[in-house]
């Protein structure tokens, strides 16, 4: 009940210093920035914590693959047999991105003169105990404390999505932050748009997670929408501007043929694909960028820079 009351409280009256602290979930698997600026930005697969028990003394293994039941649905539990590497539990840890999520508030933040910080939520658990982008059962594998962290973690977003709907326009996006591996070294922005309708150019803006965007510029003008995915009103536009490679964008409208992550659950379930006024991205920042990324201030402030010219033009009109 305390925090529905605090929830509500925050929500009517948005005093900064009183809504405006870190939170944590249970037992610290979770973090809450609040912010001040319509730009939600979420880490879910760069935390470090790696619990062998639950706070009740249990064990608490690592995530594994789940298995098929007689219907060919995958089910994740660690007691199933046989396991199924068609129900892979990926686990590998997107180095890097939860400093690069807290960086890029506060460069958010230095860049519109220390009035605007964006929300932050992080996952601090280790991806082998918990994968906060995808669904319940993959991601917890149903061990109860994972299911209570991966809970508050989606309390958090919608406390930031509850207090951007009652900000300003009430319009505004989320930006999901991971890390890839492969080649070549761009940003992958995934929209939920298939690499094969970014070469045909055949989506439209319904099935987008930037679909509260795409309808509040164009309506359902689609040649106007790809102007907000592959031109010049699109994030990968600002991102080429600030010399950094990206895909889709002008530079790069398509993968061209190279391996490309369209967006994942939380882009699905947090963006605007089934309405609301706030849409999702995912961005998948390539190897270079992350490991250069400490020691590389004008890096910082590029992709910071890219973020904040996006927002005011498309968001803050
Ligand atoms: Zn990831």
């Amino acid at each position: 009940m305390m925090a529905v009351y605090y929830l509500l409280f925050c929500a009517g009256t948005f005093l900064t210093g009183i809504c405006g602290e870190t939170q944590l979930g249970f037992q610290g698997y979770t973090k809450y920035e609040p912010g001040d600026i319509n730009i939600i930005i979420t880490a879910p697969h760069g935390g470090g914590l790696t619990p062998s028990s639950q706070a009740n003394g249990d064990d608490w293994p690592d995530r594994k693959n789940g298995c098929k039941d007689a219907s060919g649905t995958c089910i994740y539990t660690h007691s199933c047999s046989p396991t199924s590497s068609k129900c892979s539990a990926r686990t590998v840890r997107d180095s890097f991105t939860k400093t690069i999520a807290r960086d890029l508030a506060d460069k958010i933040r230095d860049i519109t003169e220390g009035s605007t910080r964006p929300h932050v939520v992080y996952n601090l658990l280790k991806r082998s105990k918990l994968d906060a982008n995808r669904e319940i059962n993959e991601a917890t594998l149903n061990v109860p404390d994972a299911i209570t962290a991966y809970n508050d973690y989606a309390n958090f977003i919608s406390q930031a999505k509850l207090a951007i709907s009652g900000s300003g326009s009430g319009r505004g996006f989320l930006l999901d932050i991971h890390g890839q591996t492969h080649q070549p070294p761009r940003t992958e922005l995934g929209y939920l748009i298939s690499k094969s309708k970014l070469v045909q150019k055949s989506y439209n803006v319904v099935g987008t997670s930037i679909r509260n965007l795409g309808e509040y510029w164009c309506g359902s003008n689609n040649a106007c929408f790809q102007d907000f995915v592959q031109g010049n009103r699109s994030l990968g536009y600002f991102v080429n501007q600030e010399g950094l490679a990206a895909v889709p964008s002008p530079l790069d409208e398509d993968p061209n043929g190279e391996k490309f992550f369209s967006g994942g659950y939380t882009t699905r379930v947090h963006g605007s694909k089934d309405g609301g006024n706030i849409d999702a991205i995912q961005l998948e920042l390539p190897r270079e960028l992350r490991f250069e990324w400490n020691r590389n201030v004008a890096l910082q402030n590029a992709l910071a820079n890219a973020i904040v010219k996006f927002y005011q033009l498309n968001y803050d009109a």
